[in-house]
């Protein structure tokens, strides 16, 4: 199948949709007169960014000379004083705020059926896998048991007294048409479950060793790994991913009779490591004590060089900053960027940084965050109070001539790293993007820079630092959003 396929209709039927979503605050918003003046300085914001090349120099920079960044590795660290390096020659104000993260390393991975039905004699099959973030180790010579398939919680617990010993197999599918409609996130988080909760689950019914189908669109037989919760003082025990379409084999076999796996992962858990969030303010020039935040998250999975996730978002939001000193121009507020440390697999940054500001949350007007990859722009996502899209219109109209004028608004956490702010009443905002290929390439060893079109990157950084710097520039800051 072509995935490029009718993107364009695809891309217009999803702006429509977003529009209609807006309703009536679309004719509020036609009748907010913009001042000459601001409209003027944000489009030179958007002509800056779309001008420069500095994020794509970034972006390669992160990715080729650093690649992976799981937390705790020496990647990671890498990555950190990389981008802080990068920030101090723009001339912004750069500390380090430091955070202690988990430290999980990757081991040896393999996986093959031993026996199943119809097996001819001496064959086996090998499967491609990759542990989860969170697994512990199988025995050093690896563990062989049977293979309990299941399609969601309520067949697990309706095979309860077959769990214990074996291997549990969460089939669970990752739903594309919804990701092709545009709600690549929910699909994702409706076949995440058996990820995100699936190894705990089957752990306390006394399962061996719990591999998930991967999650997302990918069809080159690649794993998607990702982080797996347990419960407090629960003992881990191994937990991987098998790639979708060893998954669906395992799951045939198993439907015609007994199978047999040996499974072997040697991954380990050692102690937290010092790592930190990348903190650069760009100061405000009548309120500098009063901030808009811009984000991304500076840590990866190992997999791969985490082009797209989110080495895009993060330098994206890091290239705010470097359109406004093109203009040597200062907003009313401080433009903060921050590159969250361990997003993937604790959050323990984006702790840390509202535990700092916990006791000034009034000094915090706003938060944006890209997380969800470098597809093409086509608009913003706002957390805002209904009456406050009207003002959002000049954002709008400076952003329509690079075709992302979409505005959408959504009640609750637009991204896992401003939430905590946002749940304090801040309003939060994110690039919408198209996603329908994002989970295509997420957590696995394809996210790599090929996947990221330097052009939807720059798009990507027009929207953000038109968006800051209005946000920055407001005379009073948006109101504060009701936690739901
Ligand atoms: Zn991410």
């Amino acid at each position: 199948m072509n995935r490029r396929s009718g993107i364009l209709l695809a891309i217009a039927a999803g702006a429509a949709l977003s529009l209609g979503r807006l309703g009536a605050a679309a004719d509020a918003m036609a009748e907010t007169p913009v001042d000459p003046m601001l409209a003027a300085a944000l489009a030179r914001v958007r002509d800056a960014a779309m001008g420069s090349d500095w994020s794509w120099q970034r972006l390669q920079e992160l990715t080729d000379r650093v690649g992976p960044r799981l937390s705790g590795s020496p990647g990671h660290a890498a990555a950190i004083a990389q981008v802080a390096a990068a920030m101090r020659s723009l001339g912004a104000e750069v500390r380090l705020q430091p955070v202690k993260v988990p430290h999980w390393v990757r081991g040896e991975e393999r996986a093959e059926l031993i026996d199943y039905p119809g097996r001819p004699p001496g064959v086996t099959q090998t499967l491609h896998l990759t542990a989860l973030g969170g697994s512990s180790a199988t025995p050093a010579a690896g563990l062989s048991a049977r293979v309990i398939v299941v399609h969601d919680f309520d067949q697990l617990q309706a095979r309860s007294a077959q769990i214990p010993g074996n291997i549990v197999v969460f089939a669970m599918r990752f739903d594309q048409h919804l990701a092709d409609n545009g709600e690549a996130l929910p699909a994702y988080v409706q076949a995440g479950r058996s990820r995100f909760t699936g190894p705990s689950t089957a752990a306390a019914l006394g399962a061996a060793a719990v591999l998930v189908r991967s999650i997302g669109g990918a069809d080159y037989r690649l794993p998607h790994t990702g982080y797996t919760l347990w419960k407090e003082h629960q003992a881990p025990i191994p937990a991987a991913a098998l790639a979708a379409e060893d998954a669906d084999l395992v799951t045939r076999l198993a439907a015609q009779g007994p199978v047999t796996m040996h499974l072997l992962l040697t991954p380990k858990t050692l102690p937290d490591a010092d790592s930190a969030n990348v903190i650069a303010d760009w100061p405000g020039r009548e309120r500098p004590q009063e901030y808009v935040v811009v984000s991304g998250h500076l840590d990866s999975w190992d997999l791969a060089t985490g082009a797209t996730d989110d080495g895009a978002g993060v330098i994206a939001a890091a290239a705010v900053i470097q359109a406004l000193q093109q203009l040597d121009l200062h907003a009313r507020r401080t433009i903060r960027f921050i590159g969250w440390s361990n997003e993937e697999n604790g959050g323990r940054g984006h702790q840390a940084y509202f535990d700092s500001v916990r006791q000034a949350l009034d000094t915090q007007c706003a938060a944006i965050e890209s997380d969800l990859g470098a597809g093409h722009a086509l608009g913003i996502v706002a957390s805002v109070t209904p009456d406050a899209l009207a003002r959002l219109r000049p954002v709008l109209a400076a952003l329509a001539p690079i075709g992302a004028s979409v505005l959408e608004r959504r009640d609750g956490p637009v991204g896992t790293d401003i939430e905590p702010l946002q749940s304090a009443g801040v309003p939060g905002f994110a690039p919408l993007v198209d996603t329908r290929h994002y989970f295509d390439y997420h957590h696995t060893a394809a996210d790599t820079l090929d996947k990221v079109d330097p052009q939807d990157l720059r798009a990507q950084v027009a929207t953000m630092a038109v968006l800051a710097y209005y946000l920055a520039e407001l005379p009073e800051p948006l109101p504060r959003v009701a936690t739901p």
